[in-house]
């Protein structure tokens, strides 16, 4: 798919013969290197005669902005009594060798499936998640600058918890979106400008457990973004006015472990490539679900791809079987080419990644470990021959085509 745009871009190139023959519109910008099958394709040979114009325009090259997504962070008790130390909480740790994974990119977005609750109020696992704020701590050290807010689990700890959970994220200097402290804190929408590249990003949720009959009538139209496609529209339209010139939206929804997207994901999905999102990652249902890199038609005629992810599986929690223990950390490339006058997507790939649960003292502790970098690594016998299963239950999975998978 890239190819056919990348193609579109050379042969563009080649009828005009008035700009310089930029190797910027296929190089990987500071990338990895990418075998394989999203690499240079032969239809980029041969390169053109260089323009012998005179007064050929300055190229500008490129600017980009490196994107990492995972899905769930889930802070079952267990986890919590894990991260108990003397005179606090550390969860450090469980993202310890992860870390490089993320650390580095440009936006580093994952779901905050849990609410922030204090000493006093007190901490819970399921069903009404309320974590200890060293919580956020250890995303903030684990390289997360954004973490959406719209689940099913966004009420949990009712008002305060909504509030709270946000005054915290401000206080260790994570951006959020998908729940608001008033109408206005809604309406605004979160832009977040990298390298010259403006990103808007939005959240929404399916709903949140019947527990919006805890927040006072006046409040819950703004207090969480629910999944509705006029408010979508709105917020996607007026993302762009403001400037966005890539949208990212978060969907939780679909069915809990269902490795397939359901019919409503799949309308949602089309609906919101109609709006012109750039990029879909959906969380919820626990397990992963497939990746589409899709080619959309744009209203002058152009082409673009739009990645979609239907679920990012658990990025961690307690939930220790087969495909819950499991998730992903997306990659992507988003590349503003300045003499086209184009941005587009680029470098699809993602690592897989398996919470590796293991006892400690009367509890347990635990690690989300890059699988294909730990299939060899120092773990238990049972762990070990899990992990292999992981990275052939989550390749096999989410495909290879147009993908870079990373170990
Ligand atoms: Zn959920």
């Amino acid at each position: 798919m890239k190819k056919g745009l990348r193609a579109g871009i050379i042969l563009v190139l080649i009828l005009l013969m008035t700009l310089p023959v930029s190797c910027s519109l296929i190089s990987r910008d500071g990338g990895r290197e990418t075998p394989g099958p999203t690499g240079p394709g032969p239809s980029l040979e041969p390169s053109p005669e260089p323009s012998l114009d005179p007064t050929p325009e300055p190229a500008k090259g490129t600017t980009t902005v490196k994107l990492r997504a995972v899905g769930d962070i889930i802070m079952h008790m267990s986890q919590v009594y894990a991260g108990e130390r003397e005179d606090g909480y550390d969860f450090k740790p469980f993202f310890e060798d992860i870390k490089p994974y993320l650390e580095g990119a440009d936006l580093v977005i994952g779901n905050l499936e849990t609410t922030i609750s204090n000493d006093e109020r007190g901490y819970h696992g399921y069903p009404n998640f309320k974590s200890p704020e060293e919580t956020l701590e250890a995303a903030k050290y684990a390289g997360f600058n954004i973490l959406t807010t719209a689940n099913n689990h966004s009420f949990d700890a009712k008002e305060f918890g909504v509030v709270n959970t946000i005054e915290k994220l401000e206080e260790y200097g994570i951006k959020f979106t998908g729940t608001a402290r008033s109408q206005e804190e809604r309406d605004r929408i979160l832009i977040v400008e990298e390298n010259d590249i403006r990103v808007g990003i939005l959240a929404y949720t399916y709903g949140t457990n019947g527990m919006e009959v805890t927040i006072p009538q006046e409040k819950r139209g703004y207090m969480v973004n629910l999944i509705d496609k006029d408010l979508i529209e709105a917020d996607v339209k007026r993302a762009r006015e403001e400037g966005a010139e890539v949208i990212v939206v978060a969907m939780h929804w679909g069915d809990e472990y269902q490795r397939q997207p359901n019919s409503t994901q799949k309308d949602l999905a089309d609906f919101l490539v109609s709006l012109g999102v750039d990029i879909v990652l959906g969380c919820h249902p626990h397990v992963l679900q497939p990746i589409e890199i899709r080619r959309a038609q744009l209203e002058d005629g152009s082409e673009k791809d739009v990645f979609i992810i239907y679920s990012l599986g658990n990025f961690v929690s307690n939930q220790d079987w087969q495909y819950s223990d499991s998730g992903v950390v997306i990659e992507l490339d988003i590349i503003k080419d300045y003499d086209q006058d184009i941005i587009y997507l680029d470098n699809f790939g993602y690592t897989p990644t398996w919470v590796y649960k293991f006892s400690k003292g009367s509890g347990y502790d635990y690690r989300i470990l890059p699988v294909g970098s730990f299939m060899d690594g120092d773990l238990n016998e049972q762990a070990k021959k899990r992990i292999k299963e992981v990275w052939n239950e989550t390749t096999s999975h989410l495909g290879q085509e147009d993908l870079i998978i990373f170990e």
